[in-house]
């Protein structure tokens, strides 16, 4: 059994939102929902993927608008990578 670290109701390790206060279990809160798996590995690899591949043809070259993007895209990578490292946490 674990507990709901906002009212510390006991909820199954299977249960991603707890009955009695609402909170989510997730992977990131983004736009007022927490969201799963699925969703951190599109945004957190996709993304920056995207960004580095967009960005030097749109560019044109490697500037350092490119190298500002870059460290953004890494960013993204290292914090998504931390995130599945930690595993889903609460959020409300
Ligand atoms: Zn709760």
């Amino acid at each position: 059994m674990a507990h709901c670290p906002y009212c510390l109701s006991k909820i199954s390790e299977r249960e991603f939102v707890c009955p009695a206060c609402g909170a989510e279990k997730g992977y990131v809160y983004f736009n007022r929902k927490s969201r799963g798996l699925a969703f951190m590995l599109m945004v957190g690899f996709l993304l920056p993927l995207a960004i580095l591949l967009a960005v030097p043809l749109y560019l044109q070259g490697t500037g350092t608008l490119f190298w500002m993007s870059a460290s953004i895209a890494l960013g993204i990578g290292a914090f998504t990578v931390y995130r599945l490292i930690v595993g889903p946490i609460w959020y409300r």
